[in-house]
């Protein structure tokens, strides 16, 4: 339960209505054994939880601007979604960019952030007039030829690696010491450079940094915070003015995968943040934030059917069509990325009786294929359905074509009166021909008709 005495019922409960009407709509079935379930209602619950979280701990009339990570679940209609609910884009690859574009949203609620910037994609950003923020000395020399040749409306700013240290997971931790992200604050001279390079630089007026994403310890956060507007304070000072109007903090709050529960909280995180920082919400800077998984991981499910239900060496093993392919991290590194299981009869109905230990496996060939190991659920047959919970962000969204298996359908859902459930296609499941013209089926005869000189 969380501080609202919230349990995520709602949640649970337009989860297994959407289940049972998507397999009574034939969303789901033997043909259609693998989809992805979005609960829109809960999209936007979170959107206004999280607007509301910051305007309460802002002065008023501060602008903020709330950029959802586009990385954590790049669909266009996802992204359109949360325009609606007043969230702009943070991107990080031409791609995405051309996603948040694609969204109808505007250079003005559009950050861009990669760490491998080109100069044609810098030019872009600053001829459209999206901020960047700058990862690295080199690309602010790029930067600079470009603020040189050509007007531009684009906000600028440095991302800085404040180096406060790494939280349980080693490969969403950026704010360790050697991290790769932005300019190391610690490394000898580099606070330094980093002063000069606003001192040098009139037209740069953001500092950005994101400390990592989950397994960061919201302390953690919050310090990684504190340095970055304690060096923001440095740099106005030194410079008499203040040039730097807008910090961006980045995102990173946690997801709790272990129940239905919202936690840590948008509303915790703010008050968090302005108990360890007031001075960066007293009116004087603007905020940009970047949260992805904590926006969009609660409200996805994906649901699979069990293709065949056997047995081996005393273990029950539903073999399932979600596997690597849709929870890839799951998959690879099952320690640090658990997610919870539940099991729904072939009528899509939440399955009860006595627990049993048992594989949930996916459909790709290697044995470690496995969406959950040893996990106690009710007993999963031939034709039932299981559900990855918590998988809108970074899961279903983000498929790895092993065995050439296909992206399956995504479909948005809300409740119905009475007591349905209405869907909107959000991406087509992947047609065996796109999967051919993806793998090269256009230029089949491409290497057998390649011969060195003299050869044959
Ligand atoms: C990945 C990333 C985010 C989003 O992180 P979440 O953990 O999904 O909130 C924000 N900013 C930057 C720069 C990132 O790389």
């Amino acid at each position: 339960m969380d501080e609202y005495g919230n349990t995520g019922e709602g949640r649970v409960a337009r989860r297994d209505e959407a289940v049972r009407a998507a397999v009574e709509q034939g969303l789901l079935g033997p043909d259609s054994p693998i989809v992805g379930l979005l609960d829109v209602t809960g999209i936007r619950e979170s959107a206004a939880e999280l607007r509301a979280a910051f305007a309460e701990v802002t002065a008023p009339g501060t602008p903020v601007l709330h950029a959802f990570a586009v990385k954590a679940t790049p669909l266009v209609p996802v992204l359109r979604l949360l325009r609606e609910e007043g969230i702009g884009a943070e991107v990080a690859s031409p791609g995405e960019l051309a996603l948040a574009r694609a969204a109808g949203l505007s250079p003005a609620e559009t950050v861009l952030d990669s760490p491998a910037k080109t100069p044609a994609e810098l030019r872009e950003a600053l001829a459209l007039g999206i901020a960047v923020n700058a990862d690295n000395p080199q690309e602010l020399d790029r930067i600079d030829g470009l603020v040189r040749s050509a007007v531009s409306r684009s906000p600028l700013g440095i991302r800085v690696n404040p180096q406060v240290g790494g939280g349980s997971i080693g490969a969403t931790s950026t704010a360790t010491a050697t991290s790769k992200f932005g300019v190391a604050l610690r490394d000898e001279g580099a606070r330094e450079w980093v002063v000069c390079a606003y001192l040098d630089r009139p037209w740069l007026s953001r500092l950005h940094a994101h400390t990592g994403s989950q397994g960061i310890p919201l302390s953690l956060m919050a310090q990684g915070v504190a340095e970055t507007y304690a060096l923001a304070e440095e740099i106005n000072r030194r410079i008499g003015r203040p040039q730097i109007d807008t910090v961006d903090i980045g995102g990173g709050l946690p997801v709790n995968f272990a129940s239905d529960v919202t936690a840590p909280t948008y509303a915790e995180y703010a008050r968090a943040l302005r108990e360890a920082v007031p001075g960066l919400f007293d009116g004087r800077y603007g905020l940009v934030t970047e949260f992805g998984r904590s926006l969009l991981a609660k409200h996805g499910t994906i649901v699979a059917r069990v293709e065949y239900a056997k047995s081996a060496g005393g273990r029950a093993v539903a073999v399932t069509h979600a596997g690597v392919q849709v929870a890839t991290r799951t998959v690879y590194v099952p320690g640090s990325w658990p997610l919870r299981i539940t099991a729904y009869d072939g009528k899509g109905r939440p399955k009860s009786g006595p627990e049993v230990v048992q594989d949930v496996a996916g459909p790709a060939c290697f044995a470690g294929d496995l969406l959950a190991e040893g996990r106690a659920l009710p007993l999963l047959d031939q034709g039932d359905y299981a559900a990855a919970l918590d998988t809108g962000a970074y899961y279903f969204a983000h498929h790895y074509a092993y065995n050439s298996l296909a992206r399956p359908g995504i479909y948005g859902f809300v409740p119905d009166r009475p007591g349905g459930v209405r869907f909107a296609t959000v991406r087509d499941p992947q047609t065996l021909a796109s999967i051919v013209a993806e793998s090269g089926g256009a230029h089949a005869g491409a290497l057998t008709t390649l011969h060195a000189p003299g050869s044959r």
